[in-house]
């Protein structure tokens, strides 16, 4: 790509050595105005925004700071804005859909959206973090990192931070969100502590798996959860999931849990195509339409 996705001008070709692109200054092929790096890679390449909110709907903006500001893993908090500059951010997609349902009081749609029954959303936490309360006192918050200090021993570099949590009524949904990549893997020594006897029928095989983020957010949730219902859900995108499917690691993991039907895979693909039976907004269908269905979901291909 040699001109500007959004304004068309020609792009500056910076003087810099070729490296891997972590930011929006590394990027050899810039728009100065607009703000716009291209990714270095040969292939696959993506757009990355100098001031990560250009990479937001403005309407969506709404809370944002406050919220990232207190996100549960502070040493991750400076290259979390970076990410969310990249067009292909997991981060970014997760607020862009999430928030749009608890900021336009459309919860009733998200949970039909997801496959539930509707009730009163409580909240959705965002990185650890209440929408309506994004507070460092806020009782969600300080439970949650009592937890992951006191029940798994975690440090505070490196606390665990679940992607979204949706609380209604009478359930916790933890939600693992995917975008370009699969579920991670990670060393059996890094899942150990994370498998709590109570919540595993079978350790070997949750261990075989090496689904280190699903296995950590089985438990955490669980443990969180107390007399409400707990769910796992793993939203990614269709042709990432049909390749995992075939794999003997969702098998192992599934088979491993103490109450199979509380973890739930659903699809993007799925998710936007029902959005269009629903009351929302268009420019909100756009977005969420170019992210899943797009071009190669944030890569110029
Ligand atoms: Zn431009």
């Amino acid at each position: 790509m040699d001109i500007c996705p959004k304004c068309g001008e020609p792009l500056t070709i910076e003087n810099i050595p070729q490296k891997k692109t972590t930011n929006y200054n590394d990027c050899i092929k810039k728009c100065k105005t607009c703000g716009i790096g291209i990714s270095n890679s040969k292939t696959n390449q993506t757009i990355i925004y100098k001031n990560f909110k250009d990479n937001i709907p403005k309407s969506l903006h709404y809370k944002l700071d406050d919220i990232l500001k207190l996100s549960i893993n502070q040493v991750s908090h400076k290259q979390k804005i970076i990410r969310m500059g990249f067009v292909t951010s997991e981060d970014t997609l997760s607020w862009i859909f999430f928030s749009y349902f608890i900021k336009n009081n459309k919860t009733d749609i998200l949970l039909k959206l997801l496959g539930f029954k509707i009730e009163e959303v409580v909240d959705i936490y965002f990185w650890g973090v209440s929408y309506n309360d994004p507070s460092i006192n806020n009782n969600f918050r300080k439970t949650l990192v009592n937890i992951l200090k006191d029940k798994f021993n975690e440090e505070e570099k490196y606390y665990s931070e679940p992607d979204i949590i949706i609380e209604t009524k009478t359930k916790i949904m933890f939600i693992e969100v995917k975008y370009n990549s699969e579920n991670s893997t990670g060393k059996v020594e890094k899942i150990k502590k994370y498998l709590k006897k109570e919540y595993f029928l079978d350790f070997k095989k949750a261990n075989k798996s090496l689904y280190y983020e699903l296995i950590r957010n089985w438990s955490i949730g669980n443990v969180i959860s107390k007399n409400k219902e707990y769910y796992l859900l793993n939203i990614g995108l269709k042709r990432n999931f049909d390749k995992e499917n075939t794999k003997e690691n969702i098998i192992l993991f599934h088979e491993s849990l103490n109450n199979k039907n509380n973890f739930i895979r659903l699809t993007w693909d799925k998710i936007v195509e029902n959005m269009n039976n629903e009351e929302i907004d268009l420019y909100f269908i756009t977005e969420m339409n170019k992210k899943i269905f797009g071009k190669a979901n944030g890569h110029i291909a």
